[in-house]
């Protein structure tokens, strides 16, 4: 475990823009680990789920045998910012997934995989999020999914185009987008100050 004042977070690093995420995390001043097995998992605080291919990353997690002590850990309130394949990963139920494809769940939404097309449909947008300050947010999506149903607990950050873009479940955080490659930093600071507060540094 990390000594108190010094929250430690982790990176899913079983595929996907890991490294984006830890130069984020670090350029914020956090200690990261790469979570790869439930004893790395077990010195974190918060875990970062990243972007890249959902369904291989829950394959993956199962081959690895972390998929059961993420779901405690979320369970536990463990705080979690997915971004895009890890908004997929994060989400209670997924539509338009693959047939054996499964979440870890915790975020009461229904997420649709690739909402705003195929690999061909990237793009990106200014966003108004007014939980993070006037200045708008530069977003990229990449085969993005989007949120659409959000349960009664769950704020809605972000839309674009009316689809649900970002989400907050208590320290659940959740974007469709990609934050961690456009220099943007305060969804990552945001999901730092989740693990602060419920690490009690
Ligand atoms: N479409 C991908 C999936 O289903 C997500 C794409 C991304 O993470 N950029 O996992």
């Amino acid at each position: 475990m990390s000594r108190p004042g010094e929250p430690r977070v982790g990176v899913l690093a079983l595929q996907g823009d890991v490294r984006e995420h830890v130069a984020v995390l670090e350029a914020l001043g956090a200690a990261v680990t790469l979570v790869r097995t439930p004893a790395q998992l077990a010195v974190v605080d918060g875990l970062v789920l990243p972007g890249g291919e959902s369904s291989v990353i829950d394959k993956l997690s199962r081959l690895f045998g972390v998929r059961e002590p993420v779901r405690e850990r979320i369970a536990d309130g463990m705080p979690v910012y997915g971004t895009c394949a890890g908004l997929i990963l994060l989400a209670d139920r997924i539509l338009d997934g693959l047939p054996s494809q499964l979440p870890f769940g915790g975020l009461d939404v229904d997420v649709r995989r690739n909402a705003f097309g195929s690999q061909v449909d990237s793009f990106e947008a200014e966003l108004e999020v007014p939980a993070l300050g006037e200045e708008p947010v530069h977003a990229t999506f990449i085969r993005a999914p989007a949120v659409e149903r959000a349960g009664v607990g769950v704020d809605v950050l972000a839309s674009v185009d009316g689809r649900v873009v970002a989400v907050e479940q208590g320290a659940l955080l959740g974007t469709a987008f990609h934050p961690e490659v456009g220099g943007e930093l305060r969804f990552h600071r945001r999901f730092l100050d989740h693990v602060a507060r419920v690490s009690g540094a």
